[in-house]
């Protein structure tokens, strides 16, 4: 059977807690040999440093999602280095910018999270570069800003886009800046034609598989709670899509993730 890897999950998040074992068995069985799962919070990424300490196909990468960003001490560069000298953590992030889910705030409080979210993502980028590890990065409505920002650091570090949902063309200013994408189960919706379009315009070994689970399950489990076996799914649309066997797809995605996330086996 064709490995992949599941380069991004939150199993650490409570969806998990009752059947985490029945979930990373079901990913071993369906071929899923290594699952990166993803820190949020400095709290979450110690949680997944321990997953990685407890199931040997589970690896960690620490940082902050800058929907927490405000919630987080101003300075994480102490602590985000300590859990990133771990072992088995493999990257920073996830990490970016997300100008989407601000909610309802006034101007002050709206200026207040967007600086603790531009500050949070360049201290991650300078652990990132001190350590020489890349960077998983979430960007939502902001995808010019995220990039330039990561441009600052070329040469020291790179990022992946994740959960690719933007077209073909950003798609392709992502690998020119020295970066990568990755793809979910949304690659599989129906409506996500531009998704498809992205992926049919990068060539293999420029992008990865993840499920971002508990989120986003491909068809057919589109609705329910995702976990990293569904990666299998995914694997098979997009190996349709991109007209390519399951073994090159394999090679490809599995040497892109081992390339890029050090430390990887
Ligand atoms: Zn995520």
């Amino acid at each position: 059977m064709a490995e992949f890897f599941d380069t991004h999950a939150h199993l650490d998040f409570p969806d998990f807690t009752a059947d985490l074992e029945a979930v990373v068995e079901r990913a071993t069985g369906a071929g899923i040999s290594r699952i990166l799962c993803i820190g949020t919070t400095l709290a979450g990424s110690r949680r997944v440093v321990e997953l990685a300490g407890r199931f040997p196909s589970v690896y960690a990468v620490v940082g902050v999602h800058p929907n927490h960003a405000h919630e987080e001490p101003e300075n994480i560069v102490p602590e985000l280095t300590e859990l990133a000298r771990q072992p088995k953590v493999v990257g920073i992030g996830e990490t970016g910018l997300d100008w989407y889910r601000l909610g309802d705030k006034s101007p002050e409080e709206l200026e207040h999270v967007r600086s603790r979210q531009r500050s949070l993502y360049r201290q991650q980028l300078e652990v990132a570069s001190s350590l020489g590890l890349n960077c998983v990065i979430h960007q939502r409505e902001a995808f010019q800003e995220a990039l330039s920002v990561l441009a600052e650091y070329r040469g020291r570090t790179r990022g992946v886009v994740h959960c690719f949902t933007a077209t073909a063309v950003e798609a392709k200013e992502v690998l020119a800046a020295g970066s990568l994408v990755s793809f979910t189960g949304i690659t599989t919706f129906k409506s996500a034609q531009n998704v498809r379009d992205a992926l049919g315009a990068v060539p293999m070994g420029s992008f990865m598989l993840e499920t971002d689970c508990p989120f986003l399950a491909p068809i057919p489990y589109r609705g329910k709670r995702c976990e990293p076996a569904y990666v299998r799914e995914l694997a098979e649309a997009v190996a349709g899509y991109k007209g390519c066997s399951l073994d090159e797809l394999s090679r490809a995605t599995c040497a892109t993730a081992r390339e890029f996330f050090r430390g990887l086996t």
